[in-house]
Order: C-alpha cells, then sequence, then structure tokens
C-alpha cells in the first residue's frame, strides 16, 4: 500500500461532509446511479487526455487505447472500476476528491433543508458525482497517476466516507485511475457480473469509449481444454458517441441515458432535438429540453448546459456561445467539424461561424417548443411553469425572433378564476370579438389585484378578456414587446383608453362636453390633491369604482414604480392622473359639496383608495386613515 511516510489524514470540507451524510441516507432507494458517476468520470478522464494530447502527443505514450474496465469479486465484495484517462497528481486528488470545486455547490448545500425528503429531491437534480460511491461502499479505495508524471508520482487515497480521508503516495506503472469500492453489507448484491452488465447498459451504452468486463466463465470455458479460467475483456456497450450515430438507430431509452449523462439530472428530458448539418459548416447537435430547473436556474452566470466537441473530442463544458442566455436551460452536445481543436473561448467570440450555428440553434430550440405546444400541451404547460419566465427575457434579448417567442408565451385570462397561465396569443386573438383590434393585458403584483383593479371594470362590463400578467419581468418586457400578428398590445391601465366598439372621434368628442360640464369638479378636485396627480380627468373605463389613478403609455406602473425606488433605483419623475366615474354617488356627492374643508378630505380619500388599488403603498396612511374616521364619524352623526 502506500509509504506511510508520505501518507497524511485530511478531513473534508464542511460542504463534502454533509453531502455525503445526505446523499448515503437519501439515496439508498437509487443506489445503482454510484456506477453511472464513476463511468461518466471515467469517460470525463479519457476525454480530458485525449484533448491535452493533441498538444503533448507523448502523453498517451504506447497506450493509446482508451476505455474504461470493470471487475468484481463476489466473495470480497468488491467492485472494481479501471480507465488509462488523465488520471489525478497528489495535488488534484486533494481537492477533487475533498472539496466541491464545482461552482454554486456550496451554496448548494447551504440552502439544503436538513428535511431529508426535500433534499434527496434536490441532490437529484444536483447531481452527485464521485461521492455517490459511499451509497454502496463502507470504503473506497483510489490509485491513481497523472498523464505526464513519473510512475513514482502516483496516488493512493482512502476514505470511509466519514469526515476523513488519507492520502498517499506510491509506485504506478500505470496511468489513469483505479477505484475499488468495498460494499456495504446490504449493497454486496452489485458484485455480479449480470447486476453490473444491466446497470451499464442501462446507463452507458452512449459513451464514447468501450466498457469492458470480463466474459464470464461459461463462455470462456469451451475453448480451454485445459479448464483454466481464461481472462478475456469484451467490450459491453456500442463506444460511438451517441450523437453520431444515426436518429433511427437511437432509442428514447438511450436518449434519455444520455440527457441523464451530460446533465447530471434524475428526470427524463421533456423532450430533445438531434440534428445534422451538412454544407458549408458541419456539425451535430442534440439538444434537450429537461422538465425541471436546475437550483440557479435565475444565475445568469450558472454554468450553461451545452457541451462542446470537436471531431468528437471534448472541447469544453458550458459552451456558452451557442445559444441565448435566454435558452440557459436547454442542455446537449454540439459537436462541430469545422472549428479548430485548439480553439478556446476566446476564439469562440470572434470566430464568425458561431454567429450562423447559434442563430440556427436558437431556431432550432424554438421548433423544438413549438411542436411540444401542440403535440403534447400538458408537458408544454409544465415547461412554461418551469422555464416561462427565462423565455420571456428572450423578447429583449432576441429581437428577431420577437413573434416567435411571443407565440410560445402562455397567459393568465381575467376571464379565468385561477391564475394559471394557459392562453396563448394565438388562442386570445381567435377569441376576440370582431371589432377588438388590440390585445389588452394588466400588470399586478397578484393576479387578483391584476383582475379585480379598478382599470379592469369596462372590460369586466363587456367581457372583454384581458392578460392578468404578474412576473417580474413583464413590465420590462413588455416595454419591448410592441405587437403581435399585427394587433398591438395595450396595457388597461395606461394612457388613454380607446374601446374599439366606439369610434375614438365618438368618444373623444362625448368626452370634451362631459369634461367641459363638470370642469368645475375637476379643477377642484386637482387643487385639493395638488402635486400628486397631473390633472383629474373624467374616466371612461370605470364601472363601480369612484376614481382611478392612470399613468402615461409607456410609463412604468405605479407600484413597480414605488418598488423600483424604494429599491434605490433612479426613475425619471412621472405623476399619474386621476380619472373619475360620474355615475358614482360619491362623485355625485363631491360635485354638490360646498364645504371646502371637506371637499379636501373626500378628495384625499379618493386619492388614497385609488392609491391602494393599484398596490401601491401610501405615502402618509394616518392622513388617510384620520380622514376617512372623519368622515365616517359625521355620516354616522
Ligand atoms: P464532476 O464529475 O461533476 O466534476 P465528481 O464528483 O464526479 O464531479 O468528480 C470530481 C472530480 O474528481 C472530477 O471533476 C475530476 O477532476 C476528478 N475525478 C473523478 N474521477 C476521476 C477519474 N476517474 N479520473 C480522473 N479524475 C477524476
Ligand atoms: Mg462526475
Amino acid at each position: 500500500m502506500s509509504d506511510t511516510a508520505t501518507t497524511e489524514t485530511l478531513g473534508f470540507q464542511t460542504e463534502v461532509a454533509k453531502l455525503l451524510h445526505l446523499m448515503i441516507h437519501s439515496l439508498y432507494s437509487n443506489k445503482e446511479i454510484f456506477l453511472r458517476e464513476l463511468v461518466s468520470n471515467a469517460a470525463d478522464a479519457s476525454d480530458k487526455l485525449r484533448f491535452e494530447s493533441l498538444a503533448h502527443p507523448e502523453l498517451l505514450a504506447e497506450d493509446t487505447e482508451l476505455g474504461i474496465w470493470i471487475d468484481f469479486d463476489a466473495d470480497a465484495h468488491t467492485i472494481t472500476l479501471r480507465d488509462n484517462g488523465i488520471g489525478m497528481s497528489r495535488d488534484e486528488v486533494i481537492s477533487n476528491l475533498g472539496t466541491i470545486a464545482r461552482s454554486g455547490t456550496a451554496d448548494f448545500v447551504k440552502n439544503l433543508s436538513g428535511d431529508q425528503q426535500k433534499d434527496s429531491h434536490l441532490i437529484g437534480q444536483f447531481g452527485v458525482g464521485f461521492y455517490s460511491a459511499f451509497v454502496v461502499a463502507k470504503q473506497v479505495d483510489v490509485r491513481t497517476r497523472r498523464a505526464g508524471l513519473a510512475a513514482s508520482e502516483g496516488v493512493f487515497w482512502s476514505s470511509q466516507g466519514e469526515g476523513e480521508f488519507s492520502v498517499g503516495t506510491i509506485e504506478r506503472a500505470q496511468r489513469g485511475t483505479e477505484i475499488v469500492l468495498h460494499l456495504r453489507d446490504e449493497a454486496t448484491e452489485y458484485a455480479d457480473g449480470w447486476r453490473l452488465r444491466g446497470i451499464i447498459h442501462k446507463y452507458a451504452e452512449h459513451i464514447g469509449i468501450p466498457v469492458y468486463m470480463l466474459k464470464t466463465q461459461d463462455e470462456t470455458q469451451g475453448d480451454d481444454e485445459k479448464g483454466e479460467k481464461e481472462v478475456a475483456w469484451e467490450a459491453i456497450n456500442q463506444a460511438a458517441a451517441l450523437w453520431t450515430r444515426p436518429r433511427t438507430e437511437i432509442s428514447d431509452d438511450e436518449y434519455k441515458a444520455f440527457y441523464k449523462h451530460i446533465s447530471h439530472d434524475f428526470s427524463d428530458p421533456a423532450t430533445w432535438s438531434h440534428n445534422k448539418v451538412e454544407g458549408k459548416l458541419e456539425y451535430t447537435s442534440l439538444l434537450y429540453i429537461p422538465t425541471r430547473a436546475p437550483f440557479d436556474l435565475f444565475n445568469r452566470e450558472a454554468p450553461k448546459g451545452l457541451k462542446l466537441y470537436v471531431q468528437r473530442v471534448f472541447i469544453m463544458d458550458d459552451a456558452e456561445q451557442f445559444l441565448p442566455l435566454y435558452l440557459r436551460f436547454v442542455k446537449g452536445v454540439i459537436d462541430s467539424n469545422d472549428l479548430p481543436l485548439n480553439v478556446s473561448r476566446e476564439i469562440l467570440q470572434s470566430n464568425p461561424s458561431i454567429e450562423t450555428i447559434r442563430s440556427t440553434l436558437t431556431k432550432r430550440v424554438l421548433d423544438m417548443l413549438a411542436k411540444m405546444a401542440e403535440s403534447q400541451p400538458e408537458s408544454y404547460q409544465s415547461f412554461w411553469d418551469t422555464f416561462g419566465a427565462v423565455l420571456k427575457e428572450g423578447v429583449v434579448e432576441d429581437h428577431g425572433n420577437q413573434e416567435k417567442l411571443a407565440s410560445l408565451f402562455r397567459f393568465a385570462s381575467s376571464r379565468q378564476a385561477d391564475e394559471k397561465q394557459n392562453l396563448s396569443l394565438d388562442t386570445y386573438i381567435s377569441q376576440m370579438p370582431a371589432d377588438q383590434k388590440a390585445i389588452y393585458y394588466v400588470t399586478a403584483e397578484s393576479f387578483q389585484a391584476g383582475r379585480q383593479s379598478p382599470h379592469m371594470e369596462i372590460f369586466r362590463k363587456k367581457d372583454i378578456d384581458v392578460l392578468v400578467m404578474t412576473d417580474r419581468v413583464d413590465e420590462w418586457m413588455m416595454s419591448w414587446l410592441r405587437e403581435y400578428q399585427g394587433k398591438s398590445f395595450v396595457h388597461v391601465g395606461k394612457g388613454d383608453l380607446s374601446l374599439d366598439d366606439v369610434s375614438a372621434e365618438d368618444q373623444k368628442k362625448a368626452q370634451e362636453t362631459q369634461e367641459a360640464e363638470h370642469g368645475d369638479l375637476l379643477k377642484r378636485l386637482k387643487d385639493a390633491l395638488g402635486e400628486q396627480i397631473t390633472e383629474a380627468k373624467v374616466s371612461s373605463r370605470l364601472v363601480d369604482s369612484p376614481a382611478c389613478l392612470v399613468v402615461a403609455e409607456g410609463d412604468i406602473g405605479l407600484a413597480t414604480r414605488q418598488m423600483l425606488e424604494a429599491a434605490g433605483q433612479k426613475l425619471p419623475p412621472s405623476k399619474p392622473r386621476m380619472e373619475v366615474n360620474l355615475d358614482h354617488a360619491l362623485i355625485k356627492r363631491m360635485e354638490v359639496e360646498t364645504d371646502e374643508s371637506r371637499f379636501k378630505a373626500l378628495s384625499t380619500v379618493l386619492y388614497g383608495q385609488a392609491a391602494l388599488a393599484e398596490g401601491m403603498q401610501l405615502k402618509d396612511p394616518s392622513l388617510f386613515v384620520g380622514q376617512l374616521n372623519q368622515l365616517l364619524a359625521q355620516l354616522l352623526g
């Protein structure tokens, strides 16, 4: 074993210790994934070696056939996995197998609730990696040597997964990594040839290098007259990278298994698209839409999901240049025949063919989503509920695809009793009365606030559907999305409202007449409310409420403005106007009120309730409450 003089015992990073504990206790019903993770690491190690050997061919030496060898000992209860990939140096072993380097992992672990049921769900989404070995093993021994280092610089690592590990230097003739799992009593079933083959078929069929196991004895005995056990390794997978195979020869299960391999996700993907492009640019892409959001979906810096290969050589993870940011949830592989093998992120940024590939892939994803919306509406709805808010960012990021994107959006409708976002713009348009020209929408803090807002009254009365938007990105998005299918979007609470069933001319005339007739009331209101409003006007939107506040078209909503200002944002100043409902008893009463101080109190109350209905916070709540109580007291006599 290792030279004791060089052996040290080290503690796992706190997060690792926590993760280990959680994993052992939460993955008991899904133990077999340890094999997927370890085979996947061995395949990654071969990818890395192949990549480094492009610049340093001597790293491969005579050992050029890369592979993964799996063996077991049913009596000793062990499983051994060996690869001749890149291997690890002593420092790499300590940091790779003692800490969690993957960005965001530490945060992830901190966010675990301690509730095992909930956390086991999270951990599945996160991907578990090397440490999953401890789900089945009471002890894990690793022997490894980094390609290019001397045989004397081999490393031995061992741990029982309980807080610490030991690491020492060994002689190791072979490059690459060997992992021995000493199975727990309740996991000895895995030291079995059939079992192992079954699991490897399930998870590793698509791996680009061969996975070997020893031929079963029955098969070898026949050839051997002396009855000695002959050792014969045989590849048990196809060893062709999945995306290089023709679509017709790949089963859905294989596509799903490959998705799990590249995404570390436990769940099946919602859908995928596999394409080979030939011509001026040659590349193959395999793109997946997941069913579940990663925990860091809203972190725009988080790693993106595409892996880049050039002529089947793995080049990099997180190849963010190939898809816009708003499609960051897409996972997959792109394999180019044209890019240089030494391509770097910098080269990608300035390479003109990347732009072409990117727009083709973008279109492909949008088409895939459109197809899903049509043929699997339920899956699409769940996709929308999970990723819709991210897709909306595309309206701003990707003008060229606005129309296509908008056709994929789903909204809550004021005609519905619940806030389910399941109405498409096409359906909205198809249900519009013939004389309706615009697409009406309202933005609000909550579905009920939007649906019950005073701005909605005339729409409710006329039974006109209004899209109720409550996502944080909606105000921002709608300031960029002006029309769809030639119909413009109109916010019901902003600007002048001209409903389509009355001609704009007639309406304007009627309003002018009314405003002239009630000019005195409007002027008194403006005087009473002063700088809080720009002006008071007669409303065409109100049915039940006495008054409402209206901002100019294109202006940011009042509640959002307050929220942004509270967060310290500087916005160009803007004030709402007040609109009043001449048919309302309170307004009629105010019109004949001669006591100026009472008129003022009524105006304050009127403004206050209109602001509250907007979802705003009152600047001076005690003044509002005081005036209201005074009026109530007078009323009660
Ligand atoms: P991930 O694969 O997501 O990086 P893992 O926990 O599976 O996370 O592995 C941690 C790290 O350990 C890997 O990134 C790699 O650097 C190293 N490693 C694991 N297995 C091997 C192996 N067979 N050969 C070389 N390095 C390995
Ligand atoms: Mg891994």
